[in-house]
């Protein structure tokens, strides 16, 4: 059996160098807080607002269910800066946004969207691409490809085998497909859910997989 861990990915987003100036203003550094579990990536301590263009300019709890206060509005940046700035979001914040979902592998384009806008302490930006809802995805290093005969870009399955509860319920067990398997030698072997996807399988925690060829 190939096991493997599941971590969930809240809702973040990735800046371009471009991007972090015309938030947080020019030559902002950002600030590391948290180490990720994929080597070099890390959560930053800046926030960045995201509003849907329909709500703009009404107090965000009139207008915008995203939600409950304008607090909750908020993305986590990660580092370090990439190329191009993606926002990744569940399927439920698409709705809340008034947005079509757009699944999507990272780095791959997207339907333009005319209505987001990020807001940060110095500048706004309004965003017209790269807003995505993650493909399911698994990070698999070489070592990991080789030992389960895995190929990048290889579409598998994972039944959900432990929920990271202590008496490991699986109140809501399911099984997880139309995984793409990411293979680099900069990644660890692990599965990555969205919130939505977490929840659907009650996971709590770390939880593990069972991939399915
Ligand atoms: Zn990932």
């Amino acid at each position: 059996m190939i096991t493997i861990p599941i971590e969930t990915s809240a809702r973040h987003i990735h800046l371009s160098a471009r991007d972090v100036g015309i938030l947080f203003g020019e030559g902002y550094q950002l600030t590391p807080i948290k180490k990720l579990s994929q080597p070099g990536q890390y959560a930053c301590a800046e926030l960045v607002e995201i509003q849907s263009k329909e709500s703009w300019g009404l107090a965000p709890h009139l207008d915008f269910t995203f939600g409950k206060s304008c607090d909750h509005n908020q993305l986590r940046v990660l580092g370090p800066a990439r190329d191009k700035t993606q926002v990744e979001l569940s399927w439920s914040d698409f709705l809340s946004l008034g947005l079509s979902p757009q699944v999507a592998l990272s780095g791959e384009t997207t339907a333009p969207s005319e209505k987001i806008i990020l807001i940060g302490p110095y500048g706004e930006l309004p965003l017209t691409s790269g807003i995505i809802i993650a493909k399911r995805h698994i990070h698999c290093s070489l070592a990991k490809a080789k030992a389960y005969e895995l190929a990048d870009r290889q579409i598998v399955s994972v039944k959900v085998i432990d929920d990271g509860s202590e008496e490991k319920l699986l109140s809501r067990r399911v099984t997880f497909h139309e995984i793409v398997v990411r293979v680099s030698e900069n990644f660890d072997w692990q599965l990555h859910l969205d919130v939505d996807e977490a929840n659907a399988a009650g996971i709590r925690g770390l939880g593990i997989g069972e991939v399915i060829k």
